[in-house]
């Protein structure tokens, strides 16, 4: 039931607790080695419906469970399961605005000694209230990194892991501290592979063009729908292929996606105006229409958006 106080709930070992009894011990292996998987899902208010609409849930919770088998990790809950625990926690809550949630699975068990194998696993979750995670109406002015995106072969892109997460705050924390609102990796090859936590798409003479799903990148679920969208409802030309770093100062439109940063435009790289130096057209179609279809707005897309309350 919704309260007039919403107060965070997480699902910690087996039942629902106010989120500050939600502690692991010091020696847990997630904490010491980085062996966490997590997902970052959103919710979004809806004044017309006054609910919450979870947006692609089954599409997270899926990614994480496939991802699991590569941390070697066993959980009691099942997709189905977790799916639910996500929808409870709103509502147990008691949120209505923007939320984000975050499931983890991770090696809980208090053991000494860098392996997946044979280390048992937990599945905990939280939810937060979320607005904006970064601007998305001027445009962000970024820098490409002098970090290099991990390599999918060392510690996998592929998976939302904890550990995984240095390389980004160490690209992130760099843009900052620098001036710049965001990163870009490029790849140990030298081409280019995402931000700090969201993928990115170049508008080039009317094509939107991405990286490839094995170019060292998260394989994001709002990448997924920006292709769907911009394939089936604008009639865009859309190319998964590698970009070269120059691309970026020479194209006509920039833009980062995300579940964060939801479709965020740049405005400049590495001190290079991208387009006019504002938000450019096809972005701010994708844009407009991804607000919709997050909102339960877009008929044909309604499938993608959960009911909490
Ligand atoms: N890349 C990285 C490194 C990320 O952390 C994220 C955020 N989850 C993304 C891309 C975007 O993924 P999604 O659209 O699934 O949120």
């Amino acid at each position: 039931m919704a309260t007039m106080h919403p107060a965070p709930i997480a699902y910690f070992e087996g039942n629902y607790v106010p989120v500050e009894q939600a502690k692991v011990s010091v020696m847990t292996h997630a904490f010491n080695y980085g062996t966490g998987l997590f997902e970052g899902i959103r919710g979004y208010y809806t004044k017309e419906e006054d609910n919450v609409l979870v947006f692609r849930l089954p599409e997270h919770v899926d990614r994480m469970m496939r991802n699991a088998k590569v941390l070697c990790m066993d959980i009691p809950e099942d997709a189905a399961a977790v799916e639910n625990i996500c929808v409870e926690l709103i509502r147990k809550s008691g949120f209505k605005e923007g939320v984000y949630v975050r499931p983890i699975i991770y090696k809980s068990e208090l053991s000494l000694g860098p392996t997946v194998k044979d280390v048992a696993s937990s599945l905990c979750c939280y939810v937060i209230k979320l607005g904006d995670y970064c601007d998305i109406t001027a445009g962000l002015d970024v820098a490409v990194s002098s970090w290099r995106r991990l390599s999918d072969n060392a510690i996998p892109t592929r998976l939302k892991s904890t550990g995984s997460y240095v390389n980004s705050s160490l690209a992130a924390s760099e843009a900052k501290m620098s001036g710049f609102h965001e990163a870009i990796f490029l790849r140990e090859n030298g081409t280019v592979a995402e931000g700090s936590a969201m993928n990115l798409f170049m508008v080039h003479q009317g094509k939107l063009i991405t990286t490839p799903v094995n170019a060292d990148i998260l394989v994001g679920i709002t990448r997924n729908t920006v292709l769907e969208l911009a394939r089936d409802v604008l009639h865009l030309e859309v190319v998964e292929r590698d970009i070269a770093r120059t691309e970026l100062y020479v194209c006509d439109e920039l833009f980062f996606s995300g579940t964060g940063a939801q479709v965020a435009p740049v405005r400049s790289v590495d001190r290079r105006v991208i387009g006019a130096g504002k938000p450019g057209p096809i972005t701010l179609q994708l844009q407009e229409l991804y607000f919709n279809v997050v909102q339960g707005k877009v008929p044909e897309y309604r499938h993608w958006c959960t009911k909490v309350y």
